[in-house]
């Protein structure tokens, strides 16, 4: 008999995330799987750990041991492979770093990184070796970024990254917003996040009523990798943003076994955009040390992309990308 999961939709964002889920048995209970059917590790939990919100689990099918969202988020064995040219800071973003909390590389653009901390472990996440403790996040290193922001006039742009960035509250980020706001150089806000997927309850009406607040562009761009991500909840936030005249992008990982296929991808950038959002970036996997399962070829990534070219119409078509330690914008692929 199948288990139901109770309901989540009433309980506050906060709530949520008090709530995780960071046990993999209790996790596996959930969805009526026997470890054996999986190849769990419990030893790499130590470096990063499972953090998992109800409201993801939700969307996972029961009794599937190859659920392509339960793949995301599984810890396994294959995470203990040493495998040549996968290491631990693959973009040597530690260069970029010209203060904590702050990532300048591109021109035009700089990352601001509000918090260090994830709703969601995704385990082929790059920063998962990220000095996240050098970039533990408080009022005085938000006022020194703010201060790097403002003294940089080349600046026209501000994304905030982290870590998700809306994991923060609605007064902290309604005072980071306050003084870019002030900046006349900053013409746009973007937002990195998983937050509208992984907990939708945090796109509350408060929060869409501080986007419409500052005469600034605001752009959130979502991490979503497979169509099963996208429920009603998901799409019921992006209509709150998209009312807040916000911009949707979203940006996937290419992530084997997962949504290396093209009736996959293909479904994807069908279900996001009946959700209003664009796709945008389609990356190939940064090569960080533990992923290496997750890889897949440059080859099979495109051929992938023509059978995309072939199938949909052009701005369905995301850009297939990988970044580069040394290069100053995303690689272009394809
Ligand atoms: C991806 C990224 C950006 C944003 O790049 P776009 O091509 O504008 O989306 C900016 N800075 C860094 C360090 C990045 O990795
Ligand atoms: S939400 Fe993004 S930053 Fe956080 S663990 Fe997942 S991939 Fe990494």
């Amino acid at each position: 008999m199948l288990k139901t999961i109770p309901l989540q939709h009433q309980r506050s964002w906060q709530d949520c995330l008090t709530d995780l889920v960071t046990d993999p048995m209790e996790l596996l209970n959930m969805l009526d799987l026997d470890p054996d059917q999986l190849d769990l590790s419990l030893d790499v939990l130590r470096e990063f750990p499972l953090r998992l919100p109800r409201t993801f689990i939700q969307r996972m099918q029961r009794g599937n041991p190859n659920d392509p969202l339960l793949l995301q988020v599984l810890p396994q064995q294959s995470e203990l492979l040493d495998s040549p040219g996968f290491v631990s800071d693959p973009l040597a973003e530690r260069e970029f770093n010209p203060m904590p909390g702050i990532l300048h590389k591109y021109a035009g653009r700089v990352l601001l990184l509000p918090t260090s901390s994830c709703a969601i472990h995704c385990r082929y996440c790059f920063r998962r070796h990220f000095p996240y403790a050098e970039n533990r996040p408080d009022k005085k290193q938000w006022l020194q970024s703010l201060q790097y922001i403002r003294s940089d006039p080349s600046l026209t742009e501000v994304i905030l990254s982290g870590g998700d960035p809306l994991l923060i509250s609605d007064k902290h980020l309604e005072w980071l917003l306050e003084h870019l706001a002030a900046m006349p150089h900053i013409k746009r806000i973007r937002i990195h996040t998983r937050m509208p997927v992984v907990i939708p309850q945090r796109i509350s009406q408060k929060l869409c009523d501080l986007f419409t607040r500052y005469p600034l562009r605001f752009i959130v761009v979502m991490h979503i990798n497979h169509a099963q991500e996208l429920d009603d909840e998901v799409k019921a936030a992006c209509d709150r943003l998209k009312e807040a005249n916000v911009d949707l992008l979203n940006q996937s990982v290419l992530l084997k076994n997962i949504n290396d296929d093209p009736r996959t991808l293909i479904a994807l950038s069908e279900r996001l955009f009946a959700c209003g959002i664009m796709p945008y970036y389609l990356h190939m996997l940064d090569k960080v040390k533990g992923s290496s399962h997750f890889d897949v070829d440059l080859q099979i990534a495109k051929s992938l992309m023509s059978r995309l070219r072939a199938e949909l119409p052009g701005y369905l078509v995301p850009r297939l990308v990988r970044e580069e330690a040394a290069s100053a914008n995303k690689t272009p692929l394809f």
